[in-house]
């Protein structure tokens, strides 16, 4: 099923296969394979006769729904260009996508969690607005043309998270879609009785990617419109999910959950926890396996590239601890120095990455330029370096190397230091800018809660001693500390956005 040329391709091919097992579980309704590929032809001819043909670009803003599912098919179906929106965002980051994207059309959900996406929608300008959420457009497929038979054009507008400046629109294929997928299911090892569940937004990247999976092997997910603990595990234990995945947000959300009753499983069935796209304190690896008697996978990921590396649940556990695990057949890493020369293994460098599925480039045709160097690989702004044995180890960003007197620190060094100190549930380091030395470091740590240990103060001097004490040279310690009780984050994987930071602090 891999080597489908289109998702369409791929959900007729998995459709025949097992018309009646189902794919997407939410609350008491499901979705079969067979219910996904007819219902999904019925919504493609009622927006193909509300006029999207080949090619129109289509922006929908929907929550985790069994009808999102629907309508993304029925554009795969007409071979549409989509671009999904975060159901979060609001009229900055909404304006921008329509503006950017020049869709023609855009489906919102109505009123959602007390506001209204509809009347945003208008005061936005937006074009062909339709509402899909309880009903979705609707046809007789007969009127339809053929599915697009070729998976290389552009068909999907992604938005990355903006976490270091304005969103980029990132265009993808079905087949760099089917790839990324195809390697994710390939890396954790999964069968067709397992059960996955979909506790982020579908609108991100990893909603195709996961959807890839589920047809390859034919099994089903639990989908959440709102993902909220003690209601989210009932559905697990229910449906005997096996494999949950999600951010580091959610790694820690499991184990706080499991901290309330040591010795008894959260979710029985459970086996792997995967996720990825976020850093992972090791500690925090350590602690899931011990306590919850579960695997822990984590992968590298972005929107440009869904799959890029995965842990791999047979791997040791000192890798899954400390490297983003090894690149699936056909994802080339280099990792170059700044003059764009390859670097031995070991050696620090920024990373760049080639293979089926990395995105065909941007909306913005200068950033496109920009994006892929001599050979074709794409230029990430992210900092790592292999091991011999081929796991990558992400060290930073290009865009969060503090320079200090000329010297380069990276703030993910103090961070992963500061990690392990017992008042700090979170923290950035960021570099501010300053007249005398370029850059100055600053630490803002979010506490963690109730925490009156000591005078219940934290204070710079505290945090300093303790860095020295774990051997931070000296050039690197903090020179300022801003104490916290909320990091500002993004709304799909709780990412911090260092960019806010630095406006507040500098
Ligand atoms: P923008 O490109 O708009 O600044 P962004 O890069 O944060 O935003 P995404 O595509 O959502 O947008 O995120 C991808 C980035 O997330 C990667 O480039 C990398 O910096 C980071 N990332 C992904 N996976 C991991 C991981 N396992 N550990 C650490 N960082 C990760
Ligand atoms: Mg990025």
């Amino acid at each position: 099923l891999s080597t489908s040329r289109t998702l369409w391709e791929l959900l007729s091919r998995r459709a025949d296969l097992t018309p009646d097992r189902p794919v997407l579980l939410q609350d008491d309704r499901h979705l079969s394979f067979g219910e996904l590929r007819g219902r999904a032809e019925r919504v493609a001819a009622g927006l193909y006769d509300m006029g999207v043909r080949p090619g129109t670009v289509v922006a929908w803003q929907l929550p985790t729904r069994l009808e999102t599912a629907l309508l993304s098919f029925a554009l795969a179906r007409l071979g549409a260009v989509q671009s999904p929106v975060i159901p979060f965002y609001r009229d900055r980051e909404v304006g921008f996508a329509l503006r950017e994207s020049k869709a023609e059309y855009f489906a919102v959900p109505g009123e959602w969690r007390g506001f209204d996406h509809t009347e945003m929608a208008r005061r936005l300008g937006a074009k062909g607005v339709f509402e899909a959420y309880d009903r979705l457009p609707d046809g007789d497929p007969a009127v339809l043309p053929p599915p697009p038979s070729e998976g290389t054009s552009v068909r999907w507008i992604y938005w990355t998270s903006g976490t270091t400046s304005d969103p980029k629109g990132v265009l993808h294929t079905d087949r760099s879609l089917i790839a990324g997928g195809s390697c994710l299911a390939h890396a954790l090892h999964l069968t067709a009785s397992d059960v996955g569940s979909i506790a982020f937004p579908y609108a991100h990247i990893g909603g195709p990617d996961y959807m890839v999976m589920l047809l390859l092997y034919g099994f089903p997910a639990v989908m959440f419109e709102h993902f909220a603990l003690p209601d989210a595990l009932k559905a697990y234990r229910g449906h005997g999910v096996t494999v949950a995945g999600g951010s580091t947000a959610f790694y820690s959300m499991f184990l706080a959950e499991q901290r309330k009753q040591p010795g008894t499983p959260v979710v029985p069935t459970l086996r792997l926890l995967a996720g990825g796209g976020a850093p992972k304190p090791p500690e925090l690896y350590h602690s899931v396996v011990r306590e919850m008697g579960v695997q822990l996978t984590h992968g590298y990921g972005m929107t440009e590239v869904p799959m890029i590396t995965m842990g791999s649940p047979d791997d040791s556990g000192e890798n899954l601890a400390t490297t983003e695990g090894r690149p699936p057949e056909g994802m080339e890493i280099r990792i170059v120095d700044r003059a764009g020369t390859p670097v031995p293994y070991g050696v620090e460098g920024e990373v760049r990455l080639r293979g089926e599925a990395v995105c065909r480039g941007y909306l913005d045709a200068e950033q496109t330029a920009r994006a892929f160097d001599a050979d074709g690989f794409l230029v990430t702004g992210d900092l790592g370096r292999l091991t011999p044995d081929g796991h990558l180890v992400l060290t930073g960003r290009l865009k969060d190397v503090i320079i200090r007197k000329g010297e380069n620190i990276s703030a993910k060094e103090i961070e992963d230091l500061l990690h392990r100190h017992p008042a700090v549930r979170d923290v950035a380091v960021i570099g501010l800018p300053d007249t005398e030395r370029g850059e100055r470091v600053c630490a803002v740590v979010e506490r963690v809660p109730g925490d009156v240990s000591g005078d219940g103060e934290l204070s710079l001097e505290d945090v300093t001693s303790y860095l020295r004490s774990e051997g931070l040279s000296v050039h690197k310690l903090p020179e300022q500390l801003e104490v916290v009780d909320a990091l500002p984050r993004n709304d799909t994987l709780r990412k911090v956005l260092k960019y806010r930071l630095r406006e507040r602090y500098s």
